[in-house]
C-alpha cells in the first residue's frame, strides 16, 4: 500500500514535470510596508535596522507561503500585516504612537479585488489584532466599517484575542510621546498634529498580493498619527483612502493621512489602472509623488497589479517596505537609494 501511494505521488510529479511544473501555476508576488518617514540613516543603529529588516522578511516570507502553496491573497495580506502588528518595530498594534492624551488608538483596513468586500474598523483600544477585526467585520458582519466600542464588542464575540491597553505601549514610543507633546507644548499647538513632527513617526504597516487564481488583495493597519487628537480616524481604515482592492489592482498606503483621504489616494490610483489603462507604476507615481506633495502632503503607497507588477514609490525620506516578486525574488529596502 505504501509502495502505490509512493508510486501514485511520482507519477503526479511526473504529469507535473511533463506540464510544466511550477512554471505552469500563476505567479504570485507580495508586497508589504512599514510605513513612510523622516527614517534618519545616521540615527539608526545597526542591530534596529536589522530587527526590522528580519521583521519584514518574516511578514514576506510567511505570507509568500501561503500564496505559493495556493492560498487566497486575502490570507496572504491577512497573514503579513498580523506579524507586522505583532512586532514592536512598527506604528501598528503593538508599538503604536500615543494620541494626545497618551493613548493608543488603532485603525485597520482589508479589502479582497475580485469580490469587492471590505472591512475596517477605527479607534480600537482593546483588540490585539486589528486586522482580524477589519476581517472579521467583512466576512462576519453585514457592515464595511466598525468603530470604538461596538468594533470591539463585536471583535469580542467573534472570539478575537483582546488584549489590555497597555500591551500596545513601548518604551521607545512612550518617549517620542513624551517628546513630541513637549515640543506641541512649547509651539502652543498641542490641538493638532504638527506636520513637521507628523512625518517623523508614520509606521503604519501595509501589504498588497497576488494570488495563483490571480485575484488581489490590500490590507494596512495603524496607530494612526502620533498626538492626534481623540477621536481622530486617518486614511487607513477609509476605504479607497489608505486602501483599496479591485480585479486589476491593490493598494495599501502610508504618511499624512488627511491627505490620502481628501485625494483618495489608493482608489485613484487603481482607478487610473483601470479607467485610464495607466501602469501601475505611473498611477502610483502620479498620486504619490504630484497630487499629495501639491496639496501639502507626503508619504508612499505599495501597490500591485494583476500581472504582478508592484510599485512603491514615496515622497518622504523613506519607507520601510519589502517584495518578493512574480519572479520569486526577495528584495528589503529602507531609503529611496534602495539600501
Ligand atoms: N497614514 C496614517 C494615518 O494618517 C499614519 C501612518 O502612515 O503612519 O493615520
Amino acid at each position: 500500500m505504501g509502495i502505490t501511494i509512493v508510486c501514485r505521488a511520482v507519477a503526479l510529479w511526473m504529469l507535473g514535470v511533463a506540464l510544466g511544473g511550477a512554471h505552469a501555476r500563476a505567479p504570485v508576488a507580495i508586497a508589504v510596508h512599514g510605513g513612510a518617514g523622516t527614517i534618519d540613516r545616521s540615527s539608526m543603529s545597526a542591530e534596529k535596522r536589522e530587527q526590522i529588516e528580519l521583521a519584514l522578511t518574516r511578514a514576506l516570507r510567511n505570507a509568500h507561503s501561503v500564496l505559493s502553496s495556493g492560498g487566497s491573497s486575502l490570507d496572504a495580506v491577512t497573514t503579513a500585516v498580523v506579524l507586522l502588528e505583532d512586532s514592536p518595530h512598527f506604528n501598528a498594534g503593538k508599538g503604536a504612537v500615543f494620541n494626545a492624551e497618551g493613548r493608543n488608538e488603532l485603525d485597520a483596513a482589508i479589502m479582497e479585488g475580485h469580490s469587492r468586500r471590505a472591512g475596517a474598523v477605527a479607534a480600537l483600544t482593546r483588540v490585539r489584532n486589528p486586522i482580524r477585526a477589519a476581517r472579521a467585520v467583512m466576512e462576519a458582519s453585514p457592515h464595511v466599517f466598525m468603530i470604538g466600542a461596538g468594533a470591539e464588542q463585536f471583535a469580542r464575540e467573534q472570539g478575537l484575542d483582546m488584549v489590555s491597553p497597555g500591551y500596545f505601549r513601548t518604551n521607545e514610543r512612550w518617549r517620542q510621546f513624551q517628546e513630541a507633546r513637549r515640543e506641541a507644548e512649547s509651539d502652543r499647538k498641542a490641538d493638532a498634529p504638527r506636520p513637521e513632527a507628523a512625518s517623523d513617526y508614520y509606521g503604519t504597516v501595509g501589504a498588497v498580493a497576488l494570488d495563483q487564481h490571480g485575484h488581489l488583495a490590500a490590507a494596512t493597519s495603524t496607530g494612526g498619527m502620533i498626538m492626534k487628537r481623540y477621536g481622530r480616524v486617518g486614511d487607513v481604515p477609509v476605504i479607497g483612502g489608505g486602501t483599496w482592492a479591485d480585479d486589476r489592482c491593490a493598494v495599501s498606503a502610508t504618511g499624512w493621512g488627511e491627505f490620502f483621504i481628501r485625494s483618495a489616494a489608493a482608489h485613484e490610483i487603481c482607478a487610473r489602472v483601470r479607467l485610464a489603462g495607466a501602469s501601475i507604476g505611473d498611477a502610483a507615481a502620479g498620486v504619490v509623488l504630484n497630487d499629495i506633495p501639491a496639496m501639502g502632503g507626503n508619504g508612499g503607497v505599495i501597490a500591485i497589479d494583476a500581472a504582478g507588477t508592484i510599485a512603491m514609490p514615496f515622497s518622504s525620506a523613506g519607507m520601510y517596505r519589502g517584495t518578493i516578486d512574480a519572479d520569486g525574488e526577495i528584495t528589503i529596502s529602507i531609503w529611496a537609494d534602495g539600501e
